[in-house]
């Protein structure tokens, strides 16, 4: 049987951090894909937005590692010239009850460390957006936009170049977790047995089937999966807008917004759909409510401008009415397998976190 240092399940955007600090850190690592390229998964199906960290309660893992992420991925895109912006967003309130909203995220941001946040009145909001109506907004400088697929092109060339491998078509199919190692079952075309002495399951929406699938780990701890689907419209023409604009956050999700790529296109979503099945297609039904969401905060948007575009799933651990839960990063201090990390739950921010995430994983080790 085959043995190497690292195995990471996973080449989302999370997975190739992981794999690309493991190997920088000169371990032998393998990175398992079921799947022929890498980012095919969530890492694909997001709104590109680097978060400020506001919405996420103060101490929780998503706002520290989305503050701390946050400021590693501005440096490592300046540095390794993965296409990016710091455009800022508005958040907005669009009837004067949902003001103290706002003075509530400034407040929640800046407990999370988050710089330039300024409420401004329905004026200035206009100076800088005049297609916007609005009566007050939150302004966050430090929120941009990132090209995740250059970012993760970026993250599998240095792990490779620092020895890393990836291997594609490989899904992982089971495993079993004994004290010399864990051993994966590995199908394909050319199916086999993998031993490792770290396994970070990284597999996003298939981390828990993943987890059930290895012998020895406690079924008890792992968390059940909720899968919320947010669906984006396109806009045709280009954005009105030069930074994104988000309403209040929903239940679940953080509102139908704007976001716009670095090429000046603008999508809105994603909404909120509670799914039972991994299924992408955008239903042409929700364009009315997309239409009469944007327009509470952009009432000239034209009839026919909006086209179902693509849409994302939530690997979320808290269900319909529930409270929004944490990132769950499990170490063998909670499961007891020495040399596994398990991570659950891995929505939003979790592109933004990928790199103070993968910092924590190592950290585990
Ligand atoms: C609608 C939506 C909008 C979002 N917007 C943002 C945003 O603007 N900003 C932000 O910071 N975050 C955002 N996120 C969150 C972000 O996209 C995710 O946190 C991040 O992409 C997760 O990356 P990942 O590597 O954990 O998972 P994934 O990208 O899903 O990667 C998991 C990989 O594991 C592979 N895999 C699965 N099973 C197996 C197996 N058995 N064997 C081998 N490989 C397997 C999959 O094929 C996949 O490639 C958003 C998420 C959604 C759903």
């Amino acid at each position: 049987m085959e043995k190497v240092d690292c195995i990471v399940i996973g080449a989302g955007v999370v997975g190739l951090a992981i794999a690309r600090a493991l190997a920088l850190r000169g371990w032998e690592t393998i990175v398992l894909e079921q799947e022929s390229g890498i980012g095919t998964g969530t890492s694909s199906r997001n709104s590109e937005v680097i978060h400020a960290g506001i919405y996420y309660p103060t101490e929780s893992r998503k706002a520290e590692w989305c503050v701390r992420g946050k400021h590693l991925l501005y440096e490592y895109c300046a540095d390794r010239g993965v296409p990016h912006r710091q455009c800022g967003k508005l958040i907005v309130a669009t009837a004067p009850e949902q003001v103290p909203v706002l003075d509530q995220l400034r407040a929640a941001g800046k407990a999370n460390g988050v710089a330039g946040l300024d409420i401004i009145d329905a004026r200035a909001a206009a100076a800088l957006e005049p297609s916007l109506h609005c009566v007050a907004a939150l302004e966050s400088r430090s929120t941009g936009i990132v090209d995740s697929h250059a970012l993760m092109l970026s993250l599998q060339a240095d792990c490779e170049a620092a020895g890393g491998m990836l291997a594609f078509r490989s899904p992982v199919l089971g495993g079993r977790c004994e004290a010399g190692g864990i051993t994966l079952h590995v199908g394909g075309e050319h199916p086999m047995d993998l031993q490792a002495g770290v396994v970070v399951n990284a597999a996003g929406l298939h981390a828990q089937q993943i987890a059930s699938r290895l012998e020895g780990l406690a079924a008890a701890t792992i968390p059940l999966l909720h899968l919320a689907k947010g669906n984006y419209y396109s806009l045709s023409g280009r954005s009105p807008f030069a930074r994104l604009v988000y309403p209040v956050p929903e239940p679940g999700g953080l509102g139908v917004h704007l976001t716009i790529d670095l090429g000046g296109q603008a999508r809105f979503g994603p909404d909120v759909e509670w799914v039972h099945h991994l299924d992408y297609q955008v239903d042409p039904r929700r364009a009315d409510s997309f239409y009469a969401s944007i327009r509470r905060y952009w009432p000239g948007l034209p009839d026919g401008a909006l086209h179902p575009g693509y849409a994302g799933i939530r690997p979320k651990l808290s269900g319909p009415g529930e409270p929004a839960a944490d990132f769950v990063l499990q170490g063998p201090s909670v499961h007891g397998v020495h040399g596994l990390v398990n991570l659950y739950g891995i929505e939003s921010p979790g592109l933004t976190a990928s790199l103070a995430i993968a910092e924590a994983v190592l950290a585990q080790l």
